[in-house]
């Protein structure tokens, strides 16, 4: 059976953790070279060491992606060190801080939305600046279940992800024409490094058994449940998927809160 995303030149970012570097593994292995971009460089190690082991290729970017300059030559990087860009995967991202809001200031909301609503934005021009010159391409950045109602996170970060799920309607209607697609994915709970502390909280006090008991799969996810439908998005399987903020979280965003039994 052939690669899923054999010949594809992926870019992917957060790609030193959790989503990041399980996305970056199955890109890799569904044949595509992968351009892995982090701040965080002992991540970076880590993943092109299980990238590389599997057989497969990888360079990696130690940086800040809510940069423009950054992400401009990354792009470029890709273009001349894996020799073209098929795939950009805006996917890092930060929490911010767990403020109500009415103690919240300006300058909480200021990172949140340069690295998860900026950041992302930056990746969708460079990449579709390439993409719409070369026959086109695939886009996908990490929203949220944050980002399609209340009750999934602190009010900054829903807000910025709400944006992500703007921002890849308008840019999939902006890049009308040019072959390149822009989509989003709405993880629900994953074990990753941004929610180890509430795992480790959980775990330290007995209760385990009740993380991720709010959605019909009646358990949290893993990174690689993502990573499986950054494949597909990536793939030419996706080919009239354009636009969309997919949730994977289990079923999680597809109820209003009920009372369990009292109706279907
Ligand atoms: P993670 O394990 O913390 O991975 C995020 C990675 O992004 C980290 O390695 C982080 O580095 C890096 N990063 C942060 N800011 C960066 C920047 N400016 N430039 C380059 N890299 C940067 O968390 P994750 O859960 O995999 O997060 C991936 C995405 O999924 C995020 O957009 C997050 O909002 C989203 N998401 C996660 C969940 C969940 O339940 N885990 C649910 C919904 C959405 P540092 O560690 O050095 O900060």
């Amino acid at each position: 059976m052939t690669a899923r995303l054999a010949g594809k030149r992926a870019i992917v970012t957060g790609a030193g953790s959790g989503i990041g570097r399980a996305t970056s593994i199955r890109f890799a292995e569904e044949g595509a070279l992968v351009l892995a971009a982090d701040l965080n460089e002992a991540g970076l190690a880590e993943t092109a060491e299980a990238i590389e082991k599997a057989g497969g290729r990888v360079r990696s970017a130690a940086c800040d992606v809510s940069d423009e300059a950054t992400v401009e030559g990354l792009v470029a990087d890709c273009v001349a060190e894996l020799g073209g860009l098929e795939v950009i995967y805006a996917n890092a991202g930060i929490g911010g801080g767990m403020e109500p809001l009415l103690d919240l200031r300006a300058a909480d909301w200021e990172p949140v939305l340069r690295v998860n609503l900026i950041g992302p934005f930056l990746a969708v021009k460079h990449g579709a600046r390439h993409m719409k010159e070369h026959g086109g391409g695939s886009i996908l950045c990490t929203a949220s279940v944050a980002a399609l109602r209340s009750g999934a996170g602190p009010t900054p970060y829903s807000a910025s992800k709400a944006g992500v799920v703007s921002l890849v309607q308008t840019a999939a209607y902006q890049l009308s024409g040019t072959g390149v697609r822009v989509n989003a994915i709405c993880p629900g709970l994953i074990e990753t490094g941004m929610t180890r502390p509430m795992f480790d909280a959980a775990r330290a006090a007995g209760k385990e058994s009740r993380i991720g008991q709010l959605n019909p799969l009646k358990r949290y996810g893993a990174p690689v449940e993502i990573a499986n439908m950054a494949v597909f998005l990536a793939s030419d399987e996706s080919s009239y998927v354009n636009g969309q903020a997919l949730a994977v979280d289990g079923g999680l965003s597809s109820s209003h809160p009920y009372v369990p039994g009292r109706i279907a």
